[in-house]
């Protein structure tokens, strides 16, 4: 008998709530859609419509997939952050919640401010930050960076999807060495390294340690190998007084903090995520004369 969306939809919201999915309402309308290849208003709309046969059969393989610990993001091949759609690819770590506190934080930073200021985002990933960057201010030129050839062919795509052409660049780096030439100086620095310190990735969901890739999730020993490089080296292309947002991982505001007051920051401050532990931490570069006050 032929199925309309609706009950395709119905029967992946019951497999889904049944293996312990969460949030299986949602994730059933984002598989549903994405095989459909509608949007998730587009579904919704044509709920009533019968699927074409053969339907059902993609959408139990998405099914399967996310039965086997897939995370949903890796399925469909795009989630959304901060508002921003993006794609999204196995070789990237999917955008968190978490993250949004940072990019929340540098629009606020912004707020009121006319001009066109200069953003670098370090250790890109999909581009999430930087794209919800220039999408919320119209005004904003971005660079992107990552080390990852993969990495930064989804930024592109990321940045094309968003229409961002024009204000956004990709740029191939590795932030623990010493910033390319002619980059030029930048009002502010965003950065969501990877941080877990190595023993703990295994503690980590099994969602995360077996689908995320390790390279985006591994700060060495203490979590830090790639923080302390980017506030060592990547300061020299901040303007003066320029700002520069961490992502970090539980228990490391109190040494980071340490490391951007040690690097001539000032102002640093730790924000909370939802969960209400520090993830972000900012500062300020101090001005020279600021500088030498203090000192
Ligand atoms: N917050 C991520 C996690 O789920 C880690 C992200 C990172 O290392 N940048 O563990």
């Amino acid at each position: 008998m032929a199925k309309t969306y609706n009950d395709i939809y119905i029967e992946t919201r019951r497999f889904l709530k049944e293996a312990g999915v969460e949030d299986y309402s949602t994730e059933a309308r984002l598989l549903v859609a994405q095989a459909a290849g509608k949007t998730v208003a587009e579904l919704l709309r044509d709920m009533p419509l019968y699927a074409a046969a053969g339907f059902d059969r993609k959408v139990w393989d998405m099914v399967e997939r996310r039965l086997d610990g897939e995370p949903v993001a890796y399925i469909t091949g795009s989630w959304e952050f901060y508002g921003v759609p993006l794609d999204v690819t196995r070789g990237v770590l999917i955008p968190r919640p978490d993250t949004e506190v940072l990019a929340e934080a540098a629009v606020k930073l912004f707020a009121g401010v006319t001009g066109t200021p200069r953003i670098l985002d370090l250790c890109a990933g999909s581009g999430c930050i930087g794209c919800a960057l220039a999408v919320h201010m119209p005004g904003a030129r971005v660079v992107l960076v990552d080390n990852d050839r993969k990495a930064l062919a989804l930024c592109r795509k990321n940045v094309q999807k968003n229409r961002l052409d024009t204000r956004v660049m990709c740029i191939e780096a590795d932030v623990t060495k010493k910033p390319p030439m002619l980059l030029g100086k930048f009002d502010l620095i965003t950065c969501n390294a990877p941080y877990v310190p190595t023993a703990e990735i295994e503690t980590l969901d099994a969602s995360v340690k077996d689908y995320e890739p390790y390279q985006a999730l591994d700060g060495g020993a203490d979590g830090l190998d790639v923080i302390r490089p980017v506030i060592a080296l990547w300061k020299s292309v901040l303007k003066d007084s320029g700002s520069l947002m961490l992502e970090i991982g539980e228990g490391q505001a109190e040494a980071v903090r340490a490391l951007l007051a040690d690097a001539g920051f000032t102002d640093v401050r730790a924000l909370r995520d939802t969960g209400g532990t520090d993830r972000v931490i900012t500062g300020r570069l101090a001005s020279l004369e600021e500088y030498n006050t203090d000192a």
